[in-house]
């Protein structure tokens, strides 16, 4: 199927997209409980009833497995909407707050608004979890939205696109598809907040296009997400999640353990159990496992296979190039200075490197951005102290990796380089809020004292 005829790279149709939504925005059509209620219901209804087509396109864009489809995209996106069903009513009350002695007689509140048209712009890698989680929280809020997906996954593209398109108006939820030209077509417009994942570099874009109106963002970034291993891990829990994070998706997440930085001590047992955890998980050919998947792209199964030459495959290592498929690998021998150590890698290649102090991880890690994810391996409460309080990183886990970001009661998002703002939970129902803080003033007495008066100067004097 050619993808390409469903892009819209017309600026006039774009206008009008953005203008009908304002006009929407401004009949006032989004703001009361009940419409967002009614709308997060029609879009978990839209999604229930459309599981298998969801799972089909990404069988078909990433080779996801029903399972993996299921738990990180759909069941994910589920649990979003009905959570934030749950507790709508509360975020959105107006809270009263205390006066100051100076402001004797007024009553100051701080009201939730919505800002409006909200553009969300999604990445490939969960192309409809990520597309349609960020538009929970533009619908509680209030708002209207624009959905630009990714053309790296056309078949959930165009999955996305028909489904908004059966439950909304598209003066309320529209779905733009599209590449780089529509994306900065978009970008012209006057919306009123954009809402981006995806990598580094075009995030310094979006920002600077934002920044050209002055439109708030928030920016989900990615970045080199260590993962360490210290001497006391228990380590057949530590191989198994550690596979577990790297394996999903073939290793094409964003809080992925990037790189394994590991105690001396264990670094050979930890490496077998790794094996192990690999075999339990996919099978001896995980290239065949109809539980892998697969690399986006031809240009970024390149781009990774060239990684491999930066170090010793010392498990895994194989690849096929027709299936665009490469084995879940630990890379040793690998240099802080190689290639593999200074971009995201963003597939399933685990370089490991050995240290024998934490001070050594902490100078390394520091030396790097900040980064969107932090795991530590440890049973000591000393060590995981001085690693989370010491170390800058968007969030993380101990003993664990993935998971935080799998709970609406924890907000996620990066710092720094790996980016700005937070969303899931009562964080995505902030982020497109405006909180606007009122005052108001008693008309039953009235205090001179702060008027400018002849008296007063001179006394200023
Ligand atoms: P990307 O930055 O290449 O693309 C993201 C979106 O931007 C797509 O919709 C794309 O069409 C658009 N785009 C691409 N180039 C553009 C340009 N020059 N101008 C305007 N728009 C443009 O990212 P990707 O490859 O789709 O996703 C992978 C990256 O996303 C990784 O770095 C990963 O870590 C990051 N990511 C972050 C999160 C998070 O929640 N923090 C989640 C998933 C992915």
């Amino acid at each position: 199927m050619n993808h390409e005829r469903f892009y819209i790279t017309d600026e006039t149709v774009i206008e009008h997209i953005v203008s009908t939504q304002k006009q929407y925005f401004y009949a006032q059509k989004t703001k009361s409980i009940n419409s967002r209620i009614q709308a997060l219901n029609k879009l978990r209804d839209a999604v229930k009833q459309n599981e298998q087509r969801i799972m089909d396109a990404l069988k078909q864009d990433l080779n996801k497995s029903e399972v993996e489809a299921y738990t990180s995209e759909i069941g994910i996106l589920l649990e979003e909407i009905r959570f934030t069903l749950k507790h709508l009513a509360k975020w959105m009350k107006p809270k009263k707050v205390k006066t100051a002695l100076t402001h004797v007689g007024s009553k100051g509140k701080i009201v939730p608004e919505p800002y409006g048209v909200a553009l969300i712009i999604a990445p490939w890698n969960y192309p409809f979890q990520l597309a349609l989680s960020p538009l929970v929280g533009a619908i509680a809020a209030g708002n209207t939205a624009i959905i630009k997906p990714s053309e790296l996954t056309p078949s959930v593209s165009r999955v996305i696109q028909e489904l908004l398109a059966e439950a909304f108006d598209p003066a309320f939820v529209t779905v733009v598809e599209g590449a780089v030209d529509t994306t900065s077509l978009l970008l012209k417009q006057p919306v009123d907040y954009i809402f981006f994942t995806g990598s580094v570099n075009v995030g310094k874009i979006i920002m600077q296009e934002a920044g050209k109106q002055l439109i708030p963002v928030t920016l989900e970034l990615g970045g080199k997400s260590p993962c360490i291993v210290h001497e006391d891990a228990n380590l057949d829990l530590a191989a198994k999640r550690i596979m577990f994070g790297k394996g999903m998706n073939a290793g094409q997440t964003c809080v992925a353990p990037d790189y394994l930085l590991v105690h001396k001590k264990v670094k050979a047992q930890l490496v077998e159990k790794l094996r192990e955890a690999i075999s339990q998980f996919y099978g001896s050919n995980p290239l065949e496992s109809d539980r892998y998947g697969r690399i986006v792209s031809e240009r970024h199964f390149t781009r990774l296979v060239e990684f491999l030459k930066d170090g010793n495959a010392i498990v895994g290592g194989g690849y096929n190039k027709n299936t665009l498929t490469i084995e879940p690998t630990v890379l040793s021998e690998v240099s802080w200075t190689s290639d593999v150590m200074q971009e995201e890698i963003f597939g399933p290649i685990l370089p490991m490197i050995e240290y024998e102090t934490l001070d050594e991880v902490i100078h390394k890690v520091q030396e790097k951005a900040k980064p969107l994810a932090l795991y530590l391996f440890t049973e000591s409460e000393d060590v995981q102290n001085a690693i989370t309080e010491r170390l800058s990183f968007g969030g993380g886990c101990i003993n664990d990796t993935l998971m935080h970001i799998a709970t609406p009661y924890l907000p996620f998002g990066g710092v720094g380089e790996s980016g700005t703002g937070q969303y899931h939970g009562k964080d995505s129902f902030q982020t497109f809020t405006h909180f606007k803080s009122m005052l108001s003033q008693t008309t039953k007495f009235d205090l001179s004292f702060r008027y400018p008066s002849e008296k007063q100067s001179l006394k200023m004097i």
